[in-house]
């Protein structure tokens, strides 16, 4: 099990750190929201454990740019604030469970394993069906893309392009590549046509378009 510890105060992230990793999970510590953000980019967590109180980004923030870009990582919010209003809030706006502090270990420990539990019978599908990155998510079952949760129209090509640089990221595709995945033999492999739509495609995903970058003379890589 893998979890981003979010927590501010050193006491109680060394305290939680301790009884976790003694149970055999993996845990990674971000002492502030925007450090917990950029984590969250790079991997997977299992589930994230998560402050409310945090210098800069709050931990409401955090939650919130987390589902707005699809990240549907279990969160328990952990905090000092037990009032039922901000139980209420921080359930609102997509936390999967709520502890106040001071809390009991074990049952800190019993909840996580339970939150685990419950998402990865999701789990499974999400990752199977959902291409995520920033704020896109490409759902290959319904064929749908969104761009920070607003749907976008695309035509067949276009919707394939997507789909095979978000299944690819970080990879360089040759233009050879893209053309035989999107267009088959048929293409010439001199024509423009993938210039052409990647530039459409780009305009399409917006704030995101410049994650398709060019690579002179090799192709294109995504994110
Ligand atoms: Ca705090």
């Amino acid at each position: 099990m893998n979890v981003l510890l979010v927590e501010d105060e050193t006491r109680v992230a060394d305290f939680i750190r301790r009884g976790l990793k003694a149970e055999g999970w993996l845990v990674e510590h971000a002492g502030d929201g925007a450090t917990a953000l950029e984590f969250l980019r790079d991997r997977r967590f299992d589930v994230v454990v998560l402050d409310l109180m945090l210098p800069g980004i709050s931990g409401q923030d955090v939650c919130q740019r987390m589902r707005a870009r699809q990240d549907h990582t279990p969160i328990l919010m952990l905090t000092a604030l037990g009032a039922i209003d901000d139980r209420i809030t921080g359930l609102r706006i997509g936390a999967d469970d709520y502890l106040p502090k001071p809390f009991d270990f074990e049952e800190l420990l019993a909840r996580l394993t339970a939150l685990q539990r419950r998402s990865q019978a999701f789990s499974v599908q999400a990752t199977n069906d959902r291409l995520v990155q920033d704020g896109l998510c490409f759902d290959r079952h319904s064929l749908l893309l969104t761009v920070d949760g607003r749907e976008v129209a695309l035509s067949e090509k276009e919707r394939d392009l997507v789909a095979l640089f978000m299944s690819h990221p970080r990879k360089l595709l040759s233009r050879e590549r893209i053309l035989n995945a999107v267009w088959g033999a048929q293409e010439d492999p001199m024509t423009n046509v993938i210039d052409v739509y990647v530039g459409r495609v780009r305009k399409k995903l917006g704030p995101y378009g410049h994650l398709i970058a060019t690579v002179r003379g090799a192709g294109y890589r995504f994110a």
